[in-house]
Order: C-alpha cells, then sequence, then structure tokens
C-alpha cells in the first residue's frame, strides 16, 4: 500500500463496505492499475489496507486526499448505500473534480435518479456513468457483469478498467457500454426483475416435484442436477441443487424445511414491474414473481385462510413423466420471463433514446451475474439472426423450444391447478403465451363495454376508421374522428 499524496491511482473506490472493498480488491489485483480507496468511516479503510497489504491501494482518509491520489482524467467508483449516501458522495466528489474527470456509480441507483444526476454532473463538465453490477459480493470479487451507461466519451478510459475485472465468457467481457445516461442501471434493473422470475419458476418447480412428484428435497437437489447438464443449465439451477442438498446442522432436517417461507425483496423487481407498467409492456411473469414473494410475507393472511381448509382434493400422481414435464414446463416459462424481459428493455430504450444492442446485454448476461445461464447464447442467436424480432417467442430456436414442451406446461399448471398447489409464474406464462398465440382475444369485449359506458370508440375488423356504437340510443353505428384507445 502507498501513502496518498501525489497523484499515482488510475482509478479509486468510494465506499469499502462488502461490495466496495471487493471491487476494489479486484482492481487492485488486475495489471497496471494502481486503486485509491477512501470510505466515510477511516475503520474501513484501514481494515481493507491492513487485511490486504500485498494489494497495490493507495489509502485516504479524506475525500480531498482521495481525488489529489487519482491522475487525470480522474475516475472514482461510488459503491456506497444507493440514494442519498450515493447523492452525498456526487456532491463531494462534484466540489473537486474537474471537468473530464468520471464519476462512476456502481450502486443500486433507480435509473430515473441516474438520468437526473447525469444531467447535474453533465452541466458541470463531469462524466457521470451509472454502471450496473451485478453478481454479488463475489462477482464484485472475481468478475462481475457490468452495465455501464453514460457518454460514449467516458467510456473510452473506463472501458477497458472495466473490462479487466469483468467475468470472460468464451474469451469475451461482460461488460459492454449499454447506452447514454440511466441505460446502465435501467437494464441492471431488468436483469433482476428477470432473476426474481427465474427464481420463482424454479421454487414452483420444486414445490411440484415436493408435493405432487412425492419427492425429498435430497431426490430433487438430484433432479436439478441434472437438469442443470442440459438447455436449463445456469447459475440458479446449480445453486438451488446445493441448496436441497444442504442437512441443517442443528436439527438434521433438510435446511429448506428449516427456513421460514416468507421471501423478502429490496425492491428492484418492484421497480421494474413499475417501469413495465409505465411503458405498458406485459411482465407477467416478472409481476407475479414479486407478488408472489409478497403473498408469502403475509403470514396475518395466510394462517387465517389455511385454517379454513377442510379436506384438500387428492393429489393426484402422474408418474414418471411429471418430472420430465415440469422441467419442459420450468423451461417454456423461463423463456416467456426473458422474452417479457427484454421486451421492457425495448420499450424503455425507445422511451429514453438509448440506442440498446440486445445481443450484447444477452452476451454481458452469460457470466458473472445471477441469470448467467447456456440459454443466453440462444438469445444473442436470436437477436444476431433479426434484431427487430417483435419478441423472442417469434425466434424459430424459442419457438421451436416451446411448441415442444407446450403439453408438459399445460399437463404441469393444470396439475397444479387440481392439486391446489400455487404456480403463479408457471400460469402466468402459459397465460401470455396463449394471450399471444390466440387469433381471437376477448379484448373485443372489453372494447365494446369501453365504448359502452364511457363512448370510447372502438375499430373495426372489416373496415378503416374509428367507430362509436348509440348504445343508449338507437344502438346504431357512427363512424367517429375521436378515439381513446
Ligand atoms: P451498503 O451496505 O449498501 O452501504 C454501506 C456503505 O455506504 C458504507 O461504505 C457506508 O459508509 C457508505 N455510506 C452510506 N451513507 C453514506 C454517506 N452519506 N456518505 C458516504 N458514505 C456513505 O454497501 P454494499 O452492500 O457494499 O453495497 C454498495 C452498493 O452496491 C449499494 O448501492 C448496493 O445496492 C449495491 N449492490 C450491492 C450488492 C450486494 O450484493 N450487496 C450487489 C449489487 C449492488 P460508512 O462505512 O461510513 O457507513
Amino acid at each position: 500500500m502507498s501513502e496518498s499524496g501525489s497523484a499515482q491511482a488510475n482509478i479509486g473506490v468510494v465506499g469499502l463496505a462488502v461490495m466496495g472493498s471487493n471491487l476494489a480488491r479486484n482492481l487492485a489485483g488486475r495489471e497496471g492499475n494502481t486503486v485509491a480507496v477512501y470510505n466515510r468511516s477511516p475503520e474501513r479503510t484501514r481494515l481493507l489496507t491492513t487485511e490486504h497489504p500485498e494489494a497495490n491501494f493507495v489509502a485516504s482518509e479524506n475525500i480531498a486526499d482521495f481525488v489529489a491520489s487519482l491522475t487525470k482524467p480522474r475516475t472514482a467508483i461510488i459503491m456506497v448505500q444507493a440514494g442519498r449516501g450515493t447523492d452525498a458522495v456526487i456532491s463531494q466528489l462534484s466540489e473537486l473534480f474537474e471537468p473530464g474527470d468520471i464519476i462512476v456509480d456502481g450502486g443500486n441507483a433507480e435509473f430515473t435518479d441516474t438520468i437526473r444526476r447525469e444531467k447535474e454532473q453533465s452541466a458541470k463538465g463531469l462524466n457521470f456513468v451509472g454502471a450496473g453490477i451485478s453478481g454479488g459480493e463475489e462477482g464484485a470479487l472475481n468478475g462481475p457483469s457490468i452495465m455501464p451507461g453514460g457518454s460514449v466519451e467516458a467510456y473510452k478510459t473506463l472501458g477497458p478498467i472495466l473490462e479487466s475485472i469483468a467475468a470472460v465468457v468464451d474469451g469475451v467481457p461482460c461488460v459492454t457500454h449499454i447506452g447514454t445516461d440511466g441505460a446502465g442501471h435501467f437494464v441492471k434493473m431488468i436483469h433482476n426483475g428477470i432473476e426474481y422470475a427465474d427464481m420463482q419458476l424454479i421454487a414452483e418447480a420444486y414445490d411440484l416435484l415436493r408435493k405432487v412428484g412425492g419427492h425429498s428435497p435430497e431426490v430433487i437437489a438430484d433432479v436439478f442436477t441434472d437438469w442443470n447438464s442440459g438447455e436449463l443449465n445456469s447459475y440458479l439451477i446449480e445453486i438451488t441443487a446445493e441448496i436441497l442438498r444442504q442437512v441443517d446442522a442443528k436439527t438434521g432436517e433438510p435446511f429448506i424445511d428449516v427456513v421460514l417461507d416468507e421471501a423478502g425483496s429490496k425492491g428492484t423487481g418492484v421497480w421494474t414491474v413499475q417501469n413495465a407498467l409505465d411503458l405498458g409492456v406485459p411482465v407477467g411473469g416478472i409481476a407475479e414473481a414479486v407478488f408472489a414473494r409478497a403473498v408469502s410475507s403475509h403470514p396475518e393472511q395466510r394462517g387465517p385462510v389455511r385454517a379454513t381448509l377442510t379436506a384438500r382434493p387428492e393429489i393426484a400422481i402422474v408418474g414418471h413423466t411429471f418430472q420430465e414435464d415440469v422441467r419442459q414446463a420450468l423451461y417454456a416459462s423461463k423463456i416467456v420471463a426473458y422474452a417479457q424481459g427484454f421486451d421492457a428493455i425495448i420499450a424503455g430504450a425507445k422511451k429514453y433514446n438509448w440506442n440498446i444492442d440486445k445481443g450484447a446485454i444477452a452476451t454481458i448476461w452469460r457470466g458473472g451475474c445471477i441469470i448467467r445461464a447456456q440459454f443466453l447464447n440462444r438469445i444473442v442467436d436470436a437477436y444476431d439472426n433479426d434484431a427487430s424480432i417483435p419478441s423472442l417467442l417469434a425466434d424459430p430456436y424459442f419457438a421451436e423450444a416451446v411448441a415442444s414442451g407446450e403439453a408438459a406446461w399445460r399437463r404441469v399448471v393444470s396439475t397444479a391447478a387440481l392439486s391446489g398447489i400455487p404456480v403463479p409464474g408457471f400460469g402466468s406464462s402459459l397465460s401470455y403465451f396463449d394471450s399471444l398465440a390466440s387469433v381471437r382475444l376477448p379484448a373485443a369485449l372489453v372494447q365494446g363495454q369501453r365504448d359502452f359506458f364511457g363512448a370510447h370508440t372502438y375499430h373495426r375488423v372489416d373496415l378503416p376508421g374509428t367507430f362509436h356504437t348509440l348504445w343508449s340510443g338507437d344502438r346504431s353505428e357512427i363512424a367517429t374522428e375521436a378515439s381513446t384507445h
């Protein structure tokens, strides 16, 4: 470790809790980096530098020394508590930074905050980059997936540094310039939304194998391990097998049985759904995953409702094919979750004017992040074949994958319904697929109702123009200019 004083660090990290200190260690471990480190409470800085004397750190105990220790253009990554903490650090840095310097927010910021911050900082001539970082503490240390927004100019300096610390898959670092201002944090938000859906679907598959299949957690762990060698291969399937194999040391029971079944959340899933609602993008699979966590966290409702139930229906054991049915239902539902997530990215890019490369996003999600999966290569292929494909479900590979699993998917959802097992993720994904695939939807009736009570007008299948029926008059139809579609 060097003492601060002269400018010698090419990159700095502010905020040395678990994420920041791991990211700083990752940076320091890469050839050519000297890393300035600073934390509001100096104890954290001292702990980091004492525990890692080998690391190429320049430690400072005040922000002025930290800034002075950076070479130009100064580049600092902020890894502090999202929200007010981030604003406080940005304001301290921006007082000392000079035009052309780069402030990176690597925390979990809301992308709308990032858009605001970028505007404020660029007005002062500073580069501000909101970078989504996925992979948790282990990813921060060994190689995360990184989703930076901000200007192209800032990425020229920042890109090589981020590429040096990102996870690498097939020789390609899991980082790309996503788009301007808040694009990086937007895409990170959608990543987390997909993560919610993926986790929920896996949880439903486990529940079905346990309650309908009658298997023990240990046996289901083997099933997941087996599935992990096929098209479902992913980090989440891998860790699911490990969790199900875990035995509680205190009781000798399966670990899964001693964990309270109330799932928490930190908010990025909710943000995804809120934004999808604003954008008008159907992300039912993600929304159901968020709601499923909410339902689980209301014991005051679950208990009384459970108490009203008498005998449950007999659960039909569907035989040895059930396990394979669940695997196929999981894969089909997962395809829907990703299709919905990419739809949200496309809609966000349109609204906020980001030039987003969908294939590049699938590429950088292949490693480092929580949703890393073999299947992302198929998404890369889909967008390589046709960058403007209207839905991933229209891609020939995914269409075939869903078609081949469709019967199994329907058997699983109907078995779950008949057995009283909640499958909000599987069920909503199937309904979404059926909605897209239907020749006619009952939306025609909804339009009729809207026209009836609110004169909202409708279009006809056989004529151009907008129409209204005089429902409270003689019920004749009139052509109208106004449309509130
Ligand atoms: P954290 O618990 O979110 O935040 C603690 C850090 O923030 C400490 O360094 C603290 O400094 C600093 N801080 C808080 N308010 C501050 C203020 N007003 N001024 C200056 N510093 C302030 O830390 P974390 O878990 O390492 O996460 C850091 C960021 O990464 C967060 O935005 C988080 O959402 C994001 N992230 C976390 C994960 C994860 O798996 N944990 C994954 C991806 C992204 P003191 O030590 O002085 O209190």
